[in-house]
């Protein structure tokens, strides 16, 4: 792909994108716009990086008025993904400055996210290419601002690729990248009225295009609480059955067993629950380590934790950036400042922006971990090894089932659990990251997500309107 980091003109590229000027992001549909505008601010240096014009009620109404679906034939649509997936590609400097200075993204993030992204376009333009389906009608699409590439554009790829007209509202963090991204689609084909961005706050705009019973499905990705409201504002304002695909949280565990590889695990359990600052639904959020090897496994883990680099997202040695604002940091501080007695470890965050100094910390028994923390907090449990059935019982009680983690090298062990855990995705003696499009699609069950699982054989389905069964009598006379 087109940004090879061992290529010295992608790199002078690269460099270049670090200083422009970010474009100011404002609505982006078939209609006149109106809203008040706000700051956009780079969570790494707490600098106004940009201005978003917020879509207002009429802005939303405009847009509801003028959507219209994609009458073209479903080859002809592929083709346009397909050919977005190669602007983005040739965009990788302009996005790469947005993710790391909008969503304070790494530029290792920033090159996973770029390529899912275009995944997901290649992937859902294949798929698609040849179906005679007929689309659902106006569709809304509302992402979260830890993926604002890769998850915006996989929601609005399916949906156009079945011929849906898309209402996107992206998160209110990151509307830079999502206009940045509607953009480029437009530029490869796509209709003004079959793909218009909303940028907004969630109460307002959000909420506006889930109670409006012109909109024949929503796709969500987010908190569950979130996806809670969505649903109940749908029940009441649409009709009965429109769907909801809903991408939602998780408190992810993973067993490390005394027969694990220590090494191994460790920088594992270090990835899952560090990388990107913690802010992925995936990340690892409860280790549980069996008794006999938990000193060991717990001073190795405090080591790894001390090398870990925070910083400038920018700079290739940075290992963890920051988190994606004030909010959100000051979030995190008071649980752990009300958690205090229980951190093990803490390392230090550096100065200025919105940077979360990752902590271990230690839980007693095994079932008392309630909600997300979303960012670099690692919750840890020691097991004795007749525990793991009441551990595997203990995690699954919590009702969430997004991704769980395995170290261990007795492989009846490994099936046992991998049979009773109720998770979307399971990883097995690796680390809890990465989804990957078309072979390893990714989404959870119970308060973590609906299904079908993005990225997947089943996710494209959704987006068709459903079809009806024809009997036909013989003529009699
Ligand atoms: P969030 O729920 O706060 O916001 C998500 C989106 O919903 C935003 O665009 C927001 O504006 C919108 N929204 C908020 N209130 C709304 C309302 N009343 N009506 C309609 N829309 C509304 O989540 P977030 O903080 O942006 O993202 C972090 C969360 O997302 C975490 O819980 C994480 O686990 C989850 N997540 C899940 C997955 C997955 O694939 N399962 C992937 C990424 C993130």
């Amino acid at each position: 792909q087109g940004f090879d980091l061992s290529d010295p003109e992608v790199l002078a590229r690269i460099e270049t994108a670090r200083t422009v000027t970010l474009p100011d992001a404002a609505p982006i549909v078939a209609g006149p716009v109106s809203g008040g505008s706000r700051d956009v601010v780079n969570p790494a240096t707490g600098a106004v990086v940009a201005r978003v014009t917020e879509a207002d009620a009429a802005t939303v109404a405009v847009a509801l008025d003028a959507a219209r679906v994609w009458s073209a034939p479903a080859a002809e649509r592929a083709a346009v993904l397909s050919r977005a997936a190669d602007l983005y590609e040739e965009n990788f400097g302009p996005i790469f400055a947005a993710l790391a200075r909008e969503a304070g993204k790494t530029l290792g993030d920033a090159i996973s996210e770029l390529r899912e992204a275009v995944d997901f376009l290649r992937y859902y333009a294949a798929e698609g290419t040849s179906d005679t389906r007929a689309p659902r009608g106006p569709v809304v699409a509302i992402s979260p601002w830890n993926f604002p590439l890769a998850i915006f554009t996989g929601q609005i790829a399916a949906a156009l690729m079945a011929g849906n007209a898309v209402l996107a509202k992206p998160a209110e963090q990151t509307p830079v990248i999502a206009a940045l991204a509607v953009r480029l689609l437009h530029q490869a084909g796509v209709p003004a009225t079959a793909l218009q961005l909303l940028p907004g706050d969630g109460p307002t705009v959000g909420a506006a295009l889930t109670r409006d019973p012109r909109i024949k499905g929503v796709v969500f990705t987010g908190s569950t609480e979130t996806a809670q409201i969505i649903a109940r504002a749908m029940a009441a304002h649409m009709a009965p059955g429109t769907p909801l695909i809903a991408e939602t949280g998780g408190l992810n565990a993973m067993v490390v067993d005394s027969t694990a590889l220590p090494e191994q695990a460790v920088r594992d359990v270090v990835a899952s629950a560090f990388r990107s600052a913690g802010q992925r639904c995936s990340a690892l959020r409860c280790l549980y380590v069996q008794e006999d090897i938990a000193p060991h496994v717990i001073a190795m883990l405090k080591g790894a934790m001390d090398e870990l680099v925070l910083g400038d997202p920018w700079r290739l040695s940075t290992d963890v950036g920051p988190v994606i604002d004030a909010e959100a940091q000051a979030g995190i501080e008071t649980y752990l400042a009300q958690n205090a007695g229980r951190i093990l470890h803490r390392t230090a965050a550096p100065a200025g922006g919105h940077f979360v100094a990752p902590a271990l910390l230690k839980v007693t028994g095994i079932a008392d971990l309630s909600h997300e923390i979303f960012g670099p907090v690692l919750h840890l449990a020691t097991f004795a090894a007749d525990d793991l059935p009441a551990v595997i019982a203990a995690i699954n009680a919590r009702g969430y089932g997004l991704t769980f983690g395995l170290h261990s090298r007795i492989d009846a062990r490994v099936e046992t659990v991998a049979e009773t855990i109720r998770a979307g995705n399971i990883y097995v003696n690796r680390n809890q990251i990465g989804a990957v499009v078309g072979s390893q699609p990714f989404g959870g069950e119970g308060l973590s997500g609906t299904g079908p699982k993005a990225g997947g054989p089943l996710y494209l389905g959704r987006f068709y309107a459903p079809e009806p069964v024809v009997a036909t009598g013989a003529w009699t006379q």
